[in-house]
Order: structure tokens, then C-alpha cells, then sequence
């Protein structure tokens, strides 16, 4: 036996669900997978796993995969924890390490969730597929849709990052533009999911993407040496990846996997163009309100409205982080600097974060020798839109005048 899961649990009020056929959410609030932690920890170790391929499917004993189900996969999992000297002087930290998950699938780290939302529709029997998206999640759900052999049906809003409805485009998926916001994309999956027959694979509304953004965290640990940073710093929209990681540090201390049991400050950055979590962080709320008009270049940022919001604030107040907002306006600069000073290929979104960083450090709520991870979570070059380019062209190869180089 190798599949652990024992049921579902609802995470606004804990009811039981079984984990046999398919489920979505429990009061109109996101399910949690839950596992027999101590037959996971008699059936596997941390050394057992450090001799398995790089990809997530290591941790395949903390996954829903069911016995006997295949995996769908591109080889996802193991992104390089890149150390940032250059960048973390910048901010005047001495410990800044980069995850770069611009290195995966589809070059963001919705491939994670998706390849197991995908493995799991598939286990159960569904033949297509349905998501509302910012971008990333789009192209993402494409990609395995097609790998599986499954029938796509993407929803983005009108100004989706050009490089985000290509990728969904030539994987074959049905692929629609919607005048309106990520929350219209949802309702017309949520409206229209039985009659036609999909499978809602968006943010939080099935369990299993949170498994898949979760492996985020073991991936971590155990790069750290199954130890964890001071300081978590992640760009947040729907909040999977926080959620994920916050539930896979838990799992792990638990399994008693880790060397000490302190755990991260989780940070969640969002933008000041669209910033509902921060601000329900300051007013000490516990579900965050609809954030009007929600503008920001960082495209999987802007989620005005979260079904997770509870299970990321709660996170983040357990964790004894922060949620902050930062300047829509100094993204893209950041983002070219960042970039510059490490060669990493930050998206706005892990842009935001740095700026986020710099926020902290100023209140002096991170010190310098905090050891900060940043999460980039997507590969720079899908967002062509955000920085103008105007370079200066050289007309007559032959005939250079060199001095135009003394700038
Ligand atoms: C989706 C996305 C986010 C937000 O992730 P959540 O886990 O849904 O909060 C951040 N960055 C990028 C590049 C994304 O595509």
C-alpha cells in the first residue's frame, strides 16, 4: 500500500468527507487532504526519499495519488534553491535564498497543483477539464490536459498576459477571454460545470492542488537539510502555495522529519492595486472582503476575492507573520533590478515580493541575519506586456560610430 489518505476535512468547520469520488467544497469553503501520518512516517524516511528522482512524486507517501493510479506529469518538482548575495545586500539581508520556480512546466509553479488535480480527475474518471485563470493556471491546466489526453476549457480575463493565452492555445485547450475579472471567469465554471460536464479545477475548489503546491514546502525542508528558513516571503493570490507550504511544515513536524520546531514566519505580498488580504490582515478580520476595481501587472496577484482567504490569514497569524501591500507603481522597476543583480527571472509577482522584503526590513520586523527564502513563482519572460521596450537600434552594420557606447 503506498496511498495514505485517510478522508477530506472541511477547513471551515472540520466535517469529514470521504475521499473516494469526487469532492469540491463543503459550505462553499475548501477541503483539506488528510493522511495516517504515522504509518507514512513507519512506511518512509528522509533517506529513502534523498535516493529518489528529483521531481515531486518523491514525496509520493504525503500525495493522494491512489494505488494503482499513474501520475500525470512533465517532470515537475525539485526547483534549485538559488542563493541571492548581490540582491540581499540590496534589501541588508545576509541570507537571502531564491526558490525558482520559473524552472518548472509551463515556467511557473502552477504545475505543481495542476499535475495533481489533473492525475486526480483523470483517477476519477473525468474526460474535461475546466479552470478560470489569471494566467499561469490556464496554461498550466493546458499543458496536462493535454499530457492526459483530456478535454480543456480555459477562462481568463480579457488582458491576460498575451504569453498566457498562447501557451493555452497550442495545447489544444477551448480557450475564451471574459470582459471581467477572475471572479466572472469562476462564475461562469461554477454556472455552467454540470451541464457541461467539467471537472472545476479552479484555485481551492477541489482538494488536490493544494497537495501538489504543498511539495513547495517538503522541497524546501529538505534542501535545507529538513531544516526552515526564519522567513517565507510569497506572492499571494488565491493563496495555495502559502496554504500548501503552512500544511506541509505541519505534516512535517509531525512525521518529527524536522530538526528543530521552529517554524517560518509566512509573509503574504499582494499589490496595492488589488490587496484584500493585507488589509483584512491590519483589521484583524478573519475573511477578507471583495477588493473593488483590482489593477496590478503582477496577473496572479489579482484575485479580488479568495475562498482560501480564511486559510491564508490564519497561516499567516499562526506562523507570526505579516500580509503586506506594496507599491503597484515600483513593480516593474523592482522586477528589472532584481533580475539584474542576480540573473534569476523574477515575474512582477516575486518582484513584489522583494519590494515586500524591503517594506519588512525597513519596520525592522526582518532583521539581517534572518535567514529569508523568496518564492519566485513564475519565469519573467510570460509577461512581455510589463516593461516597454525601446532599444536603440543600430542601422548600418558597417558603420558604427563607437562613440554612441560611451553612455
Ligand atoms: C498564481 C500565481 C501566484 C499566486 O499564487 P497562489 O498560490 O494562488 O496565491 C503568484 N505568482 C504567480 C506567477 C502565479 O502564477
Amino acid at each position: 500500500m503506498s496511498c495514505f489518505v485517510t478522508h477530506l476535512e472541511s477547513a471551515i468547520d472540520g466535517t469529514r468527507l470521504p475521499h473516494d469520488r469526487i469532492q469540491t467544497v463543503h459550505e462553499g469553503r475548501p477541503l483539506w487532504v488528510r493522511y495516517d501520518l504515522e504509518a507514512v512516517g513507519r512506511a518512509v524516511d528522509p533517506e529513502t526519499i534523498a535516493g529518489r528522482e528529483p521531481t515531486l512524486w518523491r514525496y509520493r507517501e504525503l500525495l493522494p495519488l491512489p494505488d494503482g493510479a499513474e501520475a500525470v506529469t512533465l517532470g515537475e518538482g525539485m526547483t534549485p534553491l538559488l542563493c541571492a548575495p548581490r540582491l540581499g545586500a540590496a534589501l541588508g539581508l545576509d541570507d537571502l535564498r531564491i526558490k525558482d520556480e520559473s524552472q518548472l512546466p509551463t515556467g511557473s509553479f502552477k504545475s505543481r497543483g495542476l499535475s495533481m488535480a489533473v492525475t486526480m480527475a483523470r483517477h476519477f474518471g473525468t474526460k474535461r477539464l475546466a479552470i478560470p485563470t489569471a494566467g499561469n493556471a490556464g496554461g498550466a491546466m493546458s499543458a496536462y490536459a493535454a499530457r492526459a489526453g483530456m478535454e480543456a476549457y480555459v477562462f481568463m480575463p480579457q488582458d491576460t498576459p498575451v504569453i498566457n493565452q498562447l501557451e493555452c492555445v497550442l495545447a489544444g485547450a477551448k480557450t475564451f477571454l471574459v470582459n471581467g475579472l477572475i471572479t466572472d471567469c469562476g462564475a461562469i465554471v461554477r454556472d455552467g460545470k454540470d451541464r457541461m460536464g467539467w471537472f472545476d479545477c479552479s484555485t481551492l475548489k477541489e482538494p488536490y492542488r493544494i497537495e501538489g503546491k504543498k511539495t513547495m514546502g517538503l522541497e524546501l525542508a529538505e534542501q535545507l537539510g529538513w531544516t526552515l528558513p526564519d522567513v517565507i516571503v510569497y506572492p499571494t493570490g488565491g493563496g495555495t502555495g502559502l496554504i500548501g507550504m503552512w500544511k506541509a511544515f505541519a505534516e512535517l513536524r509531525q512525521l518529527g522529519w524536522l530538526k528543530s520546531d521552529r517554524m517560518p514566519r509566512m509573509v503574504a505580498v499582494q499589490s496595492d492595486g488589488c490587496a484584500p488580504i493585507p488589509r483584512a490582515f491590519d483589521a484583524g478580520e478573519r475573511f477578507a472582503s471583495p477588493w473593488e476595481n483590482a489593477t496590478t501587472c503582477a496577473s496572479g496577484l489579482r484575485v479580488p476575492a479568495a475562498v482560501g482567504d480564511f486559510m491564508i490569514l490564519d497561516a499567516v497569524r499562526e506562523s507570526g507573520g505579516w500580509a503586506v501591500a506594496v507599491e503597484e507603481s515600483r513593480i516593474a522597476d523592482a522586477m528589472r533590478r532584481a533580475i539584474a543583480s542576480e540573473g534569476i527571472a523574477l515575474c512582477p509577482e516575486s518582484a513584489a515580493c522583494v519590494l515586500g522584503i524591503e517594506k519588512l526590513v525597513a519596520r525592522g520586523c526582518i532583521s539581517r541575519n534572518d535567514r529569508v527564502v523568496l518564492f519566485n513563482t513564475g519565469a519573467a519572460n510570460k509577461y512581455i506586456e510589463i516593461i516597454p521596450l525601446k532599444l536603440p537600434t543600430i542601422e548600418n552594420a558597417r558603420d558604427v560610430d563607437y562613440n554612441i557606447f560611451d553612455l
